[in-house]
């Protein structure tokens, strides 16, 4: 029997782990059965798409229902059944019934849940070739758990090369929110310590780009979690951990341990959602903004670790005056990437329950975004929706650091800065084509020209542009200073021969060459993070960069003595 396991993911550089523990399980509990794992993208040309999965003639094709691909999936199977009579259809995965309600043919059928947990006769009835329409498996209600290892050593020279690998050490989620298809099940699983150990030792024998632990709270248990931590710290592998990390459940070992890791090896990605206490309770979210907000800054403030925080439009109790606030806070506890999604009323969740409570309209297929609800209207969603827009374009970058720094610093309204900034977009089109970094400059500085502080602004913003390892300024960043080319031709003369810890006599000439000059007044520099002791402050940007998460280029603030 011939069985094609498919999985339609976003981007080429996703990989579905699912359809590696389904190959093991259908591969150990059926003899002499052939598995081919095939991995596809949501871009994929379909007429091609189709002709690949409904090539060699399978006996069957099991495919992954997820949010991103529920649609592709239904259109792929309604045009297989035509061009295949023989073949047979399984879909799993979140949107296995909503793929599988369009469908009222006896060769689809429709598997819900864990395939670690399928009930015996699933694997008969396969073999058989006699499926009914539905099965089930709830890998959290087994009594005996086990989680195997998925890959197998020719995965990582095949389907996973140039792939992230995902991987997880526990199961289940000690958290209810409302809107959230984990919410669902029930209990927790943690595999022990040693097995995972020994699939990290096997992973990283592969050397992947990225691991992304898909636990849904990585550090439910603090002390395990740091136990895995150190232990991929010390095999000081060349590879990114990605990590779902709640912020209420770190202890000072985290802490201890998170500020020794080196930079880029570890990335956190943490679900804020938003700030406002009635819409936390709502959703059943028990963490607030009191306790997130320290832990995020106290990890930022080592700049080793990504921090990507997610606030969620559109949820119950939020108004647009709340949602603006949740930006702020969001702002000032200094995340390095913000996300700002929308709510999705997934099918299976209480949210979707409570559409009519919370007065929520969304979009009828997937991804079934929300649109409006009882507390924000159509309008001022789509306002909120351009802000979060404009926040990705602008802030998601290592481009303005300083800028966001000062704005935080000095209490500014930073939604109302983005709900003019998005206003600009607008007005110019950027929504809709790519702006590069100059052109963001460009975008800012003529947002904050009527303000009365906009020559510090415009300061800071050159501060970050040199920062990024830019040698020359763009136009707008040109307002009477000395060419850079000049200040350098003029450095060659004036700096002493040699400087303690940046250059000797003999490396004086190709220092000055290969580093960017720039002056730059004490409040610019203070509100960037240094501390000058002049008025005007020369500062040498090294070429070369920190390791830090925004690998920005070296500095040295040079003395009028220098
Ligand atoms: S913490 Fe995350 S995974 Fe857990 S229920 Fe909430 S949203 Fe879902």
């Amino acid at each position: 029997m011939k069985i094609k396991l498919i999985a339609i993911n976003a981007r080429y550089s996703h990989s579905s782990p699912a359809l590696f523990y389904l190959r093991n399980a259908l591969e150990h509990k059926i003899a002499g059965i052939e598995t081919e794992i095939c991995q596809y993208t949501i871009n994929d040309p379909y007429y091609i798409l189709l002709q690949r999965i409904a090539s060699g003639s399978p006996d069957y094709l099991f495919f992954s229902a997820v949010i991103w691909n529920s649609d592709l999936t239904g259109r792929l199977i309604e045009d297989l059944l035509v061009r295949s009579e023989r073949v047979r259809i399984v879909v799993g995965g979140p949107q296995a019934d909503v793929v599988c309600s369009g469908f009222d043919d006896s060769r689809v059928t429709c598997f819900n849940g864990e395939i670690e947990a399928a009930e015996g006769a699933f694997f008969t009835d396969l073999q058989r070739r006699s499926l009914k329409k539905s099965y089930r498996g709830t890998f959290l209600g087994l009594r005996d758990k086990t989680l195997p290892y998925p890959y197998r050593p020719d995965d990582f020279l095949t389907h996973l090369a140039n792939r992230a690998v995902y991987y997880e050490s526990s199961r289940g989620c000690p958290f209810f929110c409302t809107y959230c298809l984990s919410s669902a099940e029930k209990g927790m699983y943690h595999k022990e310590l040693g097995d995972v150990f020994s699939d990290l030792d096997d992973i990283l024998a592969h050397s992947p780009q990225t691991v992304r632990f898909i636990d849904r709270t990585f550090n439910d248990i603090p002390a395990r979690a740091v136990a895995i931590w150190k232990y991929i710290q010390d095999k000081n592998p060349d590879t990114l951990f990605h990590f779902e990390i709640a912020p209420d459940r770190f202890s000072d070992e985290m802490f201890a341990f998170l500020e020794t890791v080196s930079p880029g090896l570890f990335q956190f990605e943490i679900g804020i959602q938003t700030t406002n206490p009635d819409t936390l309770a709502a959703i059943r979210r028990p963490i607030d903004a009191g306790t997130a907000g320290p832990v995020i800054r106290r990890l930022r403030n080592t700049e080793n670790i990504h921090l990507h925080a997610d606030l969620i439009l559109g949820l119950p109790f939020e108004t647009a005056a709340t949602f603006r606030r949740s930006i702020n806070d969001m702002f000032a506890m200094q995340p390095h990437y913000i996300q700002m999604g929308l709510l999705k009323l997934l099918p299976g969740t209480q949210i979707r329950q409570q559409a009519a409570e919370f007065g929520l309209q969304a979009e009828a297929r997937p991804p079934y975004a929300v649109f409006a609800n009882r507390w924000v209207n159509a309008e001022q969603m789509a306002e909120l929706f351009w802000i979060g827009e404009c926040i990705e374009q602008c802030v998601n970058n290592r481009y303005f650091p300083s800028l966001w720094r000062y704005l935080v610093e000095t209490g500014e309204d930073i939604a109302a800065f983005f709900t003019s900034l998005a206003g600009r977009f607008h007005e110019q089109g950027y929504f809709w084509k790519a702006a590069t970094q100059k052109t963001l400059c460009r975008l800012l500085l003529e947002t904050v020209t009527p303000r009365d502080d906009f020559a510090l602004i415009r300061e800071l913003i050159c501060f970050d542009w040199l920062r990024c390892g830019h040698r020359y300024l763009p136009d707008q960043l040109v307002y009477g200073q000395r060419p850079l080319d000049e200040l350098r031709r003029d450095l060659y003369h004036r700096l002493p021969q040699e400087i303690d810890g940046l250059f000797t006599a003999a490396q004086r000439k190709n220092f000055i060459k290969s580093s960017v000059f720039h002056e730059f007044s004490k409040t610019c520099l203070e509100r960037a993070g240094w501390r000058p002791d002049q008025e005007r402050t020369l500062v040498c940007f090294h070429n070369d960069r920190e390791d830090s998460v925004f690998r920005l280029n070296k500095i040295a603030l040079l003395k009028n003595t220098d």
